[in-house]
């Protein structure tokens, strides 16, 4: 084959195994969570009969454990199988936006950063769903920027003395442990000055002081730690590493949100096209308005970009290789195109898209909601920015 005509080795088909895996969650979605959508949750969490009966079903179809590594008991799917695991689940709003606990535990990355010690006294029993987990980084003055971090862990002997406060901090009130992010030394900021511990949330000092009312489900907690003494063993990698290893977790969570976006606008353009068929207008169905073909026609393109985008990063992620700038990308890009996807799909059901029946408002707060968490938009551009500024300045 001559070069102009080869692909030179250029494949964007998805492996069969991994196909087979799209048909078989989009089939449990079509079957066990799409009918239930609007009933399955009280408020953000799953209500217990449900959970029991769909991880029942999710263990019939060989799901459980998806996201957990095989030497851990667990099904060892790499990130282009559980980006499609993620989008498909996506297409719902039955599950809490972090659907883990009906396919297995929800494990948090860090967790296999930890030394064997603390993989025996936290991964493991996380893993076995006996124990909990929260993520404490934001602050009331450090949020997209923690750099600026407040909270201090001074080293005293075999221990460190926790002081601070952390805001908006989701499952505080299940977790059993924290994984905390906190200054060691503030003169270094982010580069050296910020470490991670894992803090028993029962330890004396740690109160809950209030969750968060929010236009999502979600009801974060806004957490007092006062002289927390936390034993030395208890640190998360090297002092100083900190935010390294909260940017790994994020680098997986950002590409979570490009694979969940993929989803929301697949399920949007379906919810779409079908309501312009068949609603009539003036005499005519919607779906013979220009202005109406157009908004499916620029989500159709978006979810198209977005995929490619999202499969990008995952196989190279995979592959072992540097992922942040297309993490960063992945998030930035899904979550704004998913907003308005969902906002199109409103607009276009007219009043029945603000309707509490459909699942139509959730996905737009939700989606709003997505700009916002795990880094706001407005900052990963700027870091993006840097990135081209080096690359092409
Ligand atoms: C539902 C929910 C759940 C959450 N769960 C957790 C959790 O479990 N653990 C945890 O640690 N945190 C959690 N967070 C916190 C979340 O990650 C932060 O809210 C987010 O990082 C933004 O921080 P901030 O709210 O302090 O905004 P700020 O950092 O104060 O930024 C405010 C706004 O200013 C703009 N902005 C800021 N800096 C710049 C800049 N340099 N250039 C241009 N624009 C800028 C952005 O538009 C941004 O949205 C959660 C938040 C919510 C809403």
């Amino acid at each position: 084959m001559d070069a102009a005509s080869s692909a030179g080795g250029l494949n964007f088909e998805l492996p069969e195994e991994i196909r087979m895996l799209k048909d078989t969650v989009r089939r449990f979605v079509d079957r066990e969570l799409i009918p239930i959508e609007r009933n399955a949750r009280d408020g953000h969490k799953l209500k217990p009969e449900v959970r029991a009966h769909l991880t029942a079903k999710a263990r019939e179809l060989g799901l459980v454990g998806y996201d957990v590594p095989r030497e851990y008991g667990g099904l060892g799917m790499g990130l282009v199988a559980k980006v499609t695991v993620w989008a498909e689940l996506s297409r719902t709003i039955a599950l809490p936006s972090r659907a883990g606990d009906v396919f297995g535990p929800n494990v948090s990355p860090i967790l296999y950063h930890l030394n064997e010690e603390q993989k025996q006294r936290y991964l493991l029993p996380t893993i076995r769903g006996e124990l909990n987990w929260c993520l404490a980084q934001t602050e009331p003055d450090a949020g997209g920027d923690p750099g600026s971090m407040r909270t201090t862990a001074v080293r005293q002997g075999d221990h460190y003395v926790i002081n601070g406060m952390k805001r908006f901090i989701t499952g505080a009130d299940d977790a059993h442990y924290a994984q905390l992010i906190a200054a060691t030394d503030r003169s270094k900021g982010s580069h050296g000055g910020i470490s991670a511990f894992i803090v028993d949330m029962k330890s004396p000092g740690v109160r809950l002081l209030r969750s968060q009312e929010l236009v999502v489900d979600d009801r974060p907690w806004e957490i007092a730690f006062e002289d927390v003494k936390v034993p030395a063993e208890n640190r998360i990698g090297e002092e100083g590493d900190g935010f390294g290893h909260a940017q790994h977790w994020l680098n997986v969570g950002r590409i979570r949100h490009g694979a969940r976006s993929m989803g929301v606008i697949e399920r949007c353009l379906e919810l779409g096209a079908g309501y312009a068929k068949q609603r009539v207008t003036f005499g005519k169905p919607l779906a013979e308005r220009q202005a109406v073909q157009w908004m499916l026609a620029d989500s159709f393109m978006e979810l198209h970009q977005l995929r490619l985008m999202v499969y990008d990063a995952a196989w190279k992620y995979d592959e072992g290789r540097d992922i942040r700038t297309e993490a960063y990308m992945a998030k930035i890009f899904g979550d704004t195109q998913s907003f308005h996807a969902a906002d199109r799909c409103m607009e276009i059901h007219g009043g029945m898209g603000l309707a509490t029946d459909l699942p139509i408002e959730k996905f737009w707060r939700d989606q709003r909601s997505m700009m916002i968490t795990e880094g706001p938009i407005e900052i990963l551009k700027m870091t993006l920015a840097r990135h081209v500024l080096r690359t092409y300045g």
